[in-house]
């Protein structure tokens, strides 16, 4: 017999003739040796497996500058139409295999590393994550950028370098515990700081009416420093480029208006206007109305729309054409006041002129119907941080809603349901309403939320169907195990009645306790043995959705339908080999559309069904009183059967269960056993299954992010895709 190949022999047996060629591999070897030896400034005696991260990835990130520099060349010359995907998330995850991927440099590092004496599959556990997102709305972002460069679309991501990412994820006797996500602790070596861009951001003050315009006077003063990364196309040696802002304090800082506490005071005081870019708000489809965040949020807005307008018009052919701007949920909203009162108060254009500017510019991604996430800021806030844009805001509604009067004469409940501006308690800007309005193409991220918000909201223009993730190349062993997905079993059950968000933390808090307490008895029964574990994923982040995801057999997609806008994670288990138990929610409507419905197990109710039962009434002991095996589970639950020593731990999650569940979950209990019933017979049947992964894998095309950016492209931004390549450049022989 002979020895079981390790994984670096396979790698090499399987690797294409000429990928990991001689000369590149010597190359490599030698361009490693030099950064460890003048970048890191070590040697192989004093070296960290760290260190050995880094010199790679800088080995590497040499191959990307010159296809960087020339893309950016060749946007300068050919002048074409610029997109740019506005998000205040870009969930990024690692850099240094996608980099290897799509540069074809894989099996050459393998190798180079390998005669180095070093494991590259270990070097790369040192990358941190780029954790700049929540979940779904910020992976979408950066599967986007992806796809955009490898379509090769003039293409630009803007976001904010948040020097703290979603917080690591710590469970400690069976509670989440948060840990502040220092990922730049050590240095990013993939980007590059542009401080030579540096612009200047504006908040606070008042306006100035004159003749000849507004003035926005006393304001003060953060700069936008930006941090440019790479983003290479998939084998075409294009590089676009993700920018994303700094704040940082002017040099005159406090020390020339406001100077009370005196110099010293004043260099302290540098910290509060660069907290602006500090920390994400782990916030996943929940509004917290902090002003932080909406400085945040014009923060990225103002400093791109100044690079826009530069690259504008320094643009050969500048007024050809204008240019893309999408916006990725209301959260860089802004972009839209902001343009208008550049065009007006700087350009000096005429308000119409501005405004069709402004609309045929725009485009709106809307990522929820839950009323919960929707942005509605208080007119004072905006007031205080943003005079001249609420001033902006207030002529735009005028102007719409005197169309819709136009258009609906006496009709004063549209006139309120339609306004940008919520009145009735506190005035409110809602933010959704001004997207729409300021607008060319609205759409949802899947066709069953687009529908619904067609037939919820207003006439929408426009919608575009769907979106995506690509494939991954990571394998682990077959488990039996139950994986619970951490962050995303808790987002959804955060309590619609907080007005402060504490009880919205405490019932995903307590929801992840009772998880790990089911875990605790669960995996200590000698009666259920080896057969079932359940297993909590601790610090679910992109790494780790990249090793768990393909690991599955069967995605659980159960939201209750008309909740889930369309959910990614369930496209990802599709196309990597899981068949899905789910709802006729989100976009497992398509997914099942494309595998056939044969090949899916769809239980529960409609939209249709859940509207009806809204309209009668949900009662969720009628339930509980009529199936034994819900109420003994509820009464487990409730009586202390997992939390023995603290049997009412759980009572505030049974108590929402029974008496305000906004999702009625009980409703589809019965219908989802059954649907198990004929999953287990499945699984029993591997051939039958295997056939089903099959068809689901071959039915999984739909859901490729090139496939939604080639849709963006032609439908919503007016550009068209290419499979045109640039050369490659040669110049690290
Ligand atoms: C895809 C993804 C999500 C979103 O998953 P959904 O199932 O769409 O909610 C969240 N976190 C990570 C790390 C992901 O990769």
């Amino acid at each position: 017999m002979s020895k079981p190949l390790s994984d670096h022999d396979r790698k090499k047996q399987i690797s294409v003739k000429g990928l990991a060629g001689v000369e590149n591999v010597a190359d490599l070897k030698k361009n490693y040796n030099r950064h460890l030896h003048f970048t890191l400034v070590k040697d192989r005696n004093v070296s960290t497996k760290r260190d050995y991260y880094f010199a790679l990835a800088h080995t590497v990130r040499d191959h990307l500058v010159g296809r960087w520099i020339r893309t950016q060349q060749s946007y300068y010359e050919k002048d074409p139409k610029r997109v740019y995907y506005l998000s205040l998330e870009f969930y990024m995850g690692r850099t240094l295999q996608n980099t290897m991927v799509n540069l074809a440099l894989e099996n050459a590092c393998d190798e180079a590393m390998y005669q180095l004496g070093l494991d590259m599959e270990e070097l790369q556990e040192m990358e941190e994550d780029a954790g700049l997102g929540n979940g779904g709305l910020g992976r979408l972002a950066a599967c986007f950028l992806d796809s955009m460069a490898s379509l090769g679309l003039a293409a630009y991501g803007y976001g904010i370098r948040y020097e703290f990412g979603i917080f690591n994820q710590k469970i400690s006797s069976g509670w989440q515990v948060e840990e502040a996500d220092d990922w730049l602790r050590y240095g990013n070596p993939w980007e590059k700081a542009r401080p030579e861009y540096m612009r200047p951001v504006h908040f606070y003050g008042r306006t100035e009416h004159h003749p000849d315009g507004v003035k926005w006077v006393d304001t003060q003063v953060v700069l936008a420093l930006p941090y440019d990364t790479p983003v290479p196309g998939y084998r075409n040696n294009i590089v676009n480029t993700m920018r994303l802002w700094s704040a940082k304090a002017p040099c005159e800082f406090n020390l020339k208006d406001f100077n009370v506490g005196g110099y010293i005071q004043a260099v302290l005081d540098r910290n509060l206007a660069e907290n602006i870019s500090r920390v994400l708000y782990p916030n996943d489809n929940f509004f917290e109305g902090k002003e932080l965040r909406l400085k945040q949020e014009y923060f990225v807005v103002a400093a791109t729309l100044q690079d826009i307008i530069r690259r504008f018009k320094a643009s050969k052919f500048g007024s050809r054409d204008i240019v893309a701007i999408q916006l990725n949920d209301t959260h860089p909203a802004l972009a839209i006041p902001e343009l208008m009162r550049v065009l007006i108060d700087e350009e000096k254009l005429p308000w119409d002129k501005a405004w069709d500017i402004c609309i045929k510019t725009c485009a709106y991604t809307n990522h929820t119907v839950l009323p919960e996430a929707l942005e509605r800021w208080p007119i004072d806030l905006f007031q205080t941080l943003l005079p001249r844009h609420l001033e902006i805001i207030y002529e735009i509604n005028r102007r719409h809603l005197e169309r819709v009067s136009s258009l609906y004469p006496g009709d004063m409940d549209r006139l309120c349901r339609m306004s940008l501006i919520e009145e009735g308690g506190q005035k409110r800007v809602n933010m959704a309403h001004l997207c729409i309005v300021g607008s060319h193409a609205v759409n949802g991220v899947a066709r069953i939320h687009s529908d619904i918000l067609k037939a919820t909201v207003y006439v929408f223009k426009h919608h575009v169907s769907q979106i995506s993730f690509h494939a991954f190349t990571w394998y682990i062993e077959q488990t039996k195990f139950f994986l619970i997905f951490g962050r995303e079993i808790s987002n959804d059950y955060v309590l619609l009645n907080s007005s402060q968000a504490a009880p919205g933390y405490h019932t995903a808090k307590m929801i992840i306790r009772l998880i790990t307490a089911i875990g605790e008895v669960v995996n200590n029964d000698p009666v259920v043995g080896d057969r079932l574990k359940v297993i909590f994923l601790e610090n679910y982040k992109v790494t780790l959705a990249e090793k768990a995801i393909p690991a599955a057999d069967l995605s659980e997609q159960i939201s209750t339908a008309g909740t889930e806008a369309s959910g990614t994670g369930n496209m990802k288990f599709m196309l990597n080999g899981a068949l899905t138990i789910g709802t006729m929610d989100g976009a497992n409507v398509e997914m099942a559309e494309e595998a056939g419905e044969d090949n899916f197990f769809i239980f529960g109710m409609r939209v249709e069904d859940v509207d009806a039962m809204d309209a009668k009434g949900y009662n969720a002991s009628e339930y509980y009183n009529h199936m034994p095996e819900l109420k003994q589970a509820i009464d487990q639950i409730a009586g202390g059967f997992f939390s023995p020593k603290q049997p009412d731990l759980f009572k505030d999650i049974v108590n929402m269960l029974m008496h305000h569940d906004r999702f009625k979950v009980f409703a589809d209990y019965q219908d989802y056993i059954k649907c198990q019933e004929k999953v287990s017979a499945l699984y029993k049947k591997p051939k039958e299954w295997t056939k089903k992964v099959i068809l689901n894998i071959a039915g999984s095309g739909k859901f490729s992010s090139d496939r939604t950016i080639s849709q963006y492209a032609r439908e919503i931004w007016g550009v068209e895709p290419t499979l045109e390549k640039l050369a490659a450049p040669d110049d690290l022989k």
